[in-house]
C-alpha cells in the first residue's frame, strides 16, 4: 500500500495525495486493530455489565436497571459502547456480544434473586441481533437456564430497528410480548417512527431520549415535548422513562407531567453489579432520600 502511494505521489508530483494515501492507510490500520482488539475481547473476557438505577418517581424507590456494556482495554482504561458498538455491528461480532450480554444480565439477576434483590434488567438491542432467527429460542434457553420469569427482562429498541422491516418485527415482537418479556423503545423522539405503528408494537414504555430532557426547565419546547410524549404514552397505556435526568429541576417538572421513572446521574451513573446491589438495598430502606421535589 504504501509503496504504490509513494509510487503515485512521485509520478503525480503532488505530496497531498500522498499524504492523503497514508491517512486512509492509517485509518484502516487502526480499524483492524480495533476489530481484532473486539476479537481478542470477547475471548478473554474484558467486557463488563454496569447498571445505572431506573427509579420509580413516586415512590423514589429503584424498580430496575439497565444493563451497559463496557470494555476494560488493557492500557486503555474503560471504553464506552459508543466506540466500538458501532464496530461490532459492521464486522458481525454484534451477534456474540449481544449473546454474551443477554448471558450475563440473566445470570447476574439470578445471582441478585438469590440474595433477595429483584429488579428487573433491561437489556439494550441491536438491529442485527433481532434478525438472527434463533434470537428468541436464544432468549428463552437463557431465561430457563438462570430460572428467571420472563418479565424480568426488558429489551430497549430503537425506533430505526421497529421501522426497518415492520411486519417481521410485528411479528417478533409480539412472540416476545407473547413469552412475557417487556419491551421498550429507547431514544424516543429521535427517530421517526409513525405513530400509528406506535399502537401496532406490543410495547410496554417509551424512554424519553436525553437530549430533550437536558434543557426541559429552560426550553419551553423541549418541556412541550416530554409532556406530550407522557400524554401520549397515557393514552396508548404506556409507562414512560426519562433519561439523562442530572438536576433536581428537571426531575421536578417530569414528576409534574406524570413520568413513571427516571435514570439519570442525579441519582446514579452506571456501576458495576455490586454496587448496583449496594445502591438498591439501602435505597430500599431510606426511599426518596435523594431528592425533594
Ligand atoms: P442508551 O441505551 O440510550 O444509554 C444511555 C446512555 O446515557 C448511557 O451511555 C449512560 O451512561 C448515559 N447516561 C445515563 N445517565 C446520564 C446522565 O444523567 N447524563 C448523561 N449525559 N448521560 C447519561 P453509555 O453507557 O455510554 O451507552 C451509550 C449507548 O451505547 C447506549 O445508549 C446504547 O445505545 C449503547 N449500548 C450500551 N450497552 C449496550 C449493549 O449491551 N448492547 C448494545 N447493542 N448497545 C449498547
Ligand atoms: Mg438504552
Ligand atoms: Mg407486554
Ligand atoms: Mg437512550
Amino acid at each position: 500500500h504504501a509503496d504504490t502511494a509513494m509510487y503515485r505521489a512521485k509520478r503525480n508530483g503532488r505530496n497531498r495525495y500522498q499524504f492523503y494515501n497514508h491517512q486512509l492507510d492509517r485509518e484502516q490500520l487502526e480499524r483492524v486493530e480495533l476489530e481484532n482488539a473486539l476479537f481478542h475481547a470477547l475471548k478473554h473476557q474484558e467486557f463488563e455489565l454496569y447498571y445505572q438505577p431506573q427509579v420509580d418517581i413516586t415512590t423514589g424507590l429503584i424498580d430496575g436497571a439497565e444493563a451497559l456494556i463496557r470494555w476494560n482495554r488493557p492500557g486503555h482504561g474503560m471504553v464506552s459502547p459508543g466506540c466500538f458498538i458501532p464496530l461490532a455491528e459492521e464486522c458481525g461480532l454484534i451477534g456474540e456480544i449481544g449473546d454474551w450480554v443477554l448471558e450475563q444480565a440473566c445470570a447476574q439477576m439470578h445471582s441478585w434473586k438469590a440474595k433477595g434483590l429483584h429488579l428487573r434488567v433491561s437489556v439494550n438491542l441491536s438491529a442485527l441481533q433481532l434478525e438472527t432467527p434463533e434470537f428468541c429460542h436464544h432468549l428463552a434457553d437463557c431465561l430457563s437456564r438462570y430460572d428467571l420469569e420472563s418479565d424480568q427482562l426488558e429489551l430497549e429498541l430503537t425506533e430505526s430497528i421497529l421501522m426497518k422491516q415492520v411486519d417481521q418485527t410485528i411479528q417478533l415482537l409480539e412472540h416476545l410480548d407473547q413469552m412475557g418479556v417487556h419491551l421498550s423503545i429507547d431514544d424516543f423522539g429521535t427517530g421517526y417512527s409513525s405513530l400509528s405503528y406506535l399502537k401496532r408494537f406490543p410495547l410496554d414504555k417509551l424512554k424519553i431520549d436525553q437530549s430533550f430532557v437536558r434543557e426541559i426547565s429552560v426550553d419551553q419546547d423541549d418541556a412541550i415535548i416530554c409532556r406530550t410524549i407522557i400524554s401520549m404514552a397515557e393514552t396508548l397505556n404506556l409507562k414512560v422513562t426519562a433519561e439523562g435526568v442530572e438536576y433536581p429541576d428537571q426531575l421536578a417538572l417530569l414528576a409534574e407531567f406524570g413520568c413513571h421513572q427516571y435514570q439519570g446521574y442525579l441519582f446514579s451513573k452506571p456501576v458495576p453489579a455490586d454496587e448496583l446491589a449496594r445502591l438498591a438495598l439501602e435505597n430500599h430502606n431510606e426511599p426518596n432520600q435523594t431528592y425533594d421535589i
